[in-house]
Parts: C-alpha cells; structure tokens; sequence
C-alpha cells in the first residue's frame, strides 16, 4: 500500500474501499460482480477485507481477500484482529495471507466477542489467547518479529477517541488518552494509519494536526487516512454512529432529518454531505498524497457517486492506450 502511495504523483488524491465477507456463497457471488464492475470503474488504490471479532469469520476473509487479490488483481489489505485469537489462528491467517501474495495487513485488537457462540470458541482458545495479544500493539510486535518487512502494517486511530460497545469507558473516549499508545503503536512497525469513521471534520481536522506536529516525530510524513462512511439509509447511519461513538453535527443531522421519511433522498443527501466532507478535506495541507478511505458496507452506488463527485477515480492512461494503439498500427516502426 505505501509503495503505491509513494509512487503516485505529489499532490495526488487516492481511495480505498472497505468489504466485508458475505455469509451466504449467493452472496459471495453478488459481490464478486460488484466487486467486478467497481474495481473496473472507480479503481481504488487498494481495497481491504474485514476480520470477524475472535476469528469468526477466518475463512470467509480469506476467500474474499483471495478473490481481491488474486482473481480481480486488486492490491489488498487484510484487516486481522488478535484479541481472543489464539496465536496458531494468528499463524495461520498470516501464513495464508502470504501464500494469496496478500502484502497488507490492517493490524487490530478486536472487540471482545458479543455473541455466547463467539464466547464459547473463545473460552476454548483460552489456552493460548490472550496471553500473547491484549493490545493491537502486540500484533504489531508479533508481525514484524515473524515477517520482518514483508508486510506492509495499517493500525487504526479515532479522531473522536476510542470506545467501544463491549467495554464502554466513555471518560477514556478523547484522542488525548489514546495519543501514547498511538505513538507506539506507529514506533512499532506501521506503516499508515486508517481512521475511524467520523461525520465531524473539524475532529478530523484537529486530530490529524495533532498527529503531525506531534513532538516524537513518529506522525510526520506517516499515511493518515480517513476512514467515511457513505449514508445508506437513515437507521443503518444511526445505528453505526451509536456503535462507533461518531458524533453527528447538528447541520449534518438536520439536513437528513430533513428527509428521513424519504430512503431516496436520504441516499442523495448523503451523497452531498460525504462530498463536501471529502472536498474539505482535499483543500486540508497534506504532507503526502492524500487518501480517504470508504466504509463500503459492499454496497456500491453511493460510494461511486461520491467518488465520481470529487474527482477520486484516477485518470485512464489514454495516452498509454493511444501510444500503444500506434505502435500496433501496420507501417508504424
Ligand atoms: P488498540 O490500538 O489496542 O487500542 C484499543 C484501546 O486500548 C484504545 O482506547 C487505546 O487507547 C487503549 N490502549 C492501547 N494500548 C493500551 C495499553 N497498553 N494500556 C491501556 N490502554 C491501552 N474490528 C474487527 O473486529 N474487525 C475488523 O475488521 C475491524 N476493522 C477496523 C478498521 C478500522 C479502520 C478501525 C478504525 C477499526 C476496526 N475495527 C475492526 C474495530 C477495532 O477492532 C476496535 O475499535 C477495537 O476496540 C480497538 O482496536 P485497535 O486496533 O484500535 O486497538
């Protein structure tokens, strides 16, 4: 991921999409055309594949991941969890990630597992869990220890702090309590960092200033990308900011409280909204190319609009195309 970053032009913008693995093989079918038709029409920087909590979702990532990367060529990002996994699960979806000739890992702690299904596999990996992984920062350590540099390694970072459903700690929920362990998290082997998704881009603003004028250093020319979700319908943007603790502006709330009763212009709205936020965020200084990342929740026309919108989708290389059009030209040397 950062080798294609560094290699695009100064000043370039890029994007990378978010999918998650379908349950169902109709549905894994479903998204292999869409993931077709996307990757040939917007074409991402690089796409990424979540992790289920306690890895409950092991080999449906992995196959997804593998059709990303090795049936439609995309460059793609795992995303892997470490709390409540036992370290051979670790081992093995790292080894497996290697094999598909996967290069990214997006390295997470996880949520503890909600579900009792999820708790009893968890309790069985007790053995060994836990006792190597508490912290993202573990699986950071582990990953560079075991693989050295041949993965590139994302962590994630909250522009509005850290919370989670599990564990509520909302007096811990401020960047500020998070920045040490962000500071070594990044000292211990990542490469970019990915945020989660937030509606206030003033948080984003002032978090991403934080970073860089940070007194280690560590956050100078580091990737930060910031992680939005487009608005799919007015429940599901409800639900998802309670769950990520994202605050909601009241002009942002307003104009799709405006529209609430209408699914259609509440996807136009969203569409308007996550523009603008990507065009403020576009005229923000950047000290590299500048990239956003979609929460696509593997639905497809929203993100593609709002990608067309701001100018994301990079150019075909027509000259390339004219050039080698010519050259197949009989008569042409
Ligand atoms: P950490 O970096 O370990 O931080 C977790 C919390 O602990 C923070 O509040 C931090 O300040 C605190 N902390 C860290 N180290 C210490 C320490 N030594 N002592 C005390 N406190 C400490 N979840 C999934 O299950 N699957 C996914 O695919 C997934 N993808 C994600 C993608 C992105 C871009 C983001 C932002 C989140 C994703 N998550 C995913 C959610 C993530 O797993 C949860 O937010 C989790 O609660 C925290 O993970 P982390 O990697 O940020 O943890």
């Amino acid at each position: 991921v950062t080798d294609k970053i560094n290699a695009l032009p100064e000043g370039a913008n890029y994007f990378s999409l978010e999918f998650f693995p379908p349950k169902t093989s109709m549905g894994f079918a479903n998204l292999q055309s869409r993931l077709e038709r996307m990757s040939q029409a917007l074409r991402p920087l690089f796409v990424t594949v979540t992790w289920g909590a306690g890895g409950s979702t092991a080999a449906k990532s992995l196959e997804l991941a593998e059709i990303c990367q090795r049936q439609l060529g995309l460059t793609t990002c795992l995303h892997l969890t470490c709390t409540n996994m036992s370290r051979s699960l670790i081992d093995e979806a790292l080894e497996q990630a290697k094999v598909l000739g996967i290069r990214n890992i997006l390295a997470l702690r996880g949520d503890a597992p909600r579900s009792e299904e999820y708790r009893n596999e968890a309790q069985l990996l007790e053995g060994d869990s836990n006792k190597d992984f508490t912290w993202a920062i573990d699986l950071v350590r582990y990953i560079r220890k075991q693989y050295g540099d041949y993965f590139c390694i994302g962590v994630a970072a909250y522009p509005e702090g850290h919370s989670d459903e599990s564990t509520p700690n909302p007096e811990h929920q401020d960047p500020l309590f998070d920045l040490p362990y962000l500071v070594d998290k990044t000292k211990a082997g990542a490469d970019f960092i990915m945020t989660q998704l937030f509606f206030d881009v003033k948080a984003f603003d002032t978090f991403e200033k934080m970073l860089r004028e940070h007194e280690s250093g560590v956050f100078k020319t580091i990737p930060i990308i910031p992680g939005l979700m487009p608005i799919q319908s007015y429940q599901i943007l409800r639900r998802t900011t309670k769950l990520s603790h994202a605050k909601l502006p009241t002009d942002i709330l307003g104009r799709l409280d405006a529209v609430k009763s209408d699914d259609e212009l509440v996807k136009q709205v969203g569409v308007q909204i996550l523009s603008e936020m990507v065009d403020h965020i576009k005229k923000r200084p950047s000290v590299t190319q500048r990239g956003f990342h979609f929460y696509t929740l593997n639905l497809e026309k929203a993100v593609s609009h709002i990608v067309e919108n701001t100018h994301l989708i990079p150019p075909t290389l027509i000259e390339d195309d004219e050039e080698a059009i010519a050259s197949l030209t009989p008569g042409n040397p």
